[in-house]
């Protein structure tokens, strides 16, 4: 918010969202994640702690804190697959927690295969930490189409199931003949996953294996993530072995939610587990819109 040659900038009491401080010159910078602030060559300052305002003129920065200071339930999934792996998040480089999760996961769920594969992009982290710790070959099998958006949140099927044939494609070359671990950073309805272990299939690969680095999503977000309502998460209506019929593939394991909070850092405070936990840490106020009918179950 700008007033006449002042700047507030605030981040939420509980921490849930990301919010740092950067600098180049005289000018100050508040962004989400910091892959913004190399963008323009500012240098990361510092987090803006939770509930923490920060005014910024000219004669320099004062920092204020509103409210009573809560406990943090900083949004883990930030780390799973919504912060870019380039960036500083909540103090800490997301690249390094998301190969964390990838290692936790060939720990917890290994697989008798030739190869391991990412979808990709927001996967591909994951996919080598898996690959290093299980020293099975890392290899580029899906190739995906940057000109088309985050296929989840088209708001029609159709537009979705299009979306995905437009966003990926095969590499036939390293797919034949293999059985292939494809690591995923999370399913939400399912439907673009089905897809690409049909495409898979179809170049050649005589297995698949889905390894998930993240816990079965069973609740909506009601923090400011436009996640699909509870009747749409797949994992919310099927178990496991359900979603891997669905899915037509030979294995699926997901990371356990004792694994993922093993992998990120805990110095800064605690985290939001609510989509993979049901339990939801900051009070959920009526006016909730689209979901009211959900909480009224
Ligand atoms: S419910 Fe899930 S997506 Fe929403 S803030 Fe919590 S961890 Fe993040």
């Amino acid at each position: 918010m700008m007033t006449n040659d002042r700047i507030f900038a605030a981040r939420d009491p509980n921490g849930v969202r990301p919010l740092c401080l950067g600098k180049r010159d005289e000018a100050f910078f508040v962004v989400s994640e910091t892959c913004a602030l190399d963008l323009i060559r500012a240098e990361e300052i510092r987090s803006i702690k939770p509930g923490e305002l920060l005014e910024i003129s000219k004669d320099g920065i004062k920092s204020y804190y509103f409210g009573e200071k809560q406990e943090r339930h900083a949004c883990i999934f930030e780390f799973i697959y919504f912060a870019r792996p380039d960036s500083r998040i909540f103090d800490e480089n997301v690249d390094k927690v998301r190969r964390k999760l990838g290692k936790t996961l060939a720990l917890e769920s290994p697989a008798d295969a030739d190869i391991v594969i990412s979808v990709p992009d927001s996967s591909n982290t994951a996919a080598v930490g898996y690959s290093r710790r299980t020293d099975l070959k890392f290899e580029l099998g899906l190739i995906r189409n940057h000109y088309v958006g985050r296929t989840f949140i088209h708001p029609q099927q159709g537009m979705r199931d299009f979306s995905v044939r437009v966003k990926f494609n095969t590499v036939k070359g390293v797919l034949q003949d293999r059985r292939v671990v494809v690591v995923e950073d999370s399913i939400v309805r399912g439907t673009t996953l089905k897809q690409l272990v049909s495409l898979i299939r179809q170049a050649g690969a005589s297995e698949v294996h889905i390894r998930v680095s993240s816990p079965p999503i069973i609740s909506p977000c009601y923090y400011g993530m436009d996640f699909p309502s509870k009747d749409e998460l797949i994992a919310s209506n099927m178990s496991v072995e359900e979603i891997r019929k669905y899915l037509d593939c030979a294995s699926l394991e997901y990371l356990s939610l004792e694994g993922l909070l093993k992998s990120v850092p805990k110095e800064q405070g605690g985290f939001c587990t609510a989509c993979f936990s049901g339990e939801y840490p900051i009070p959920i106020e009526n006016n909730i819109g689209k979901f009211q009918h959900e909480l009224e179950e």
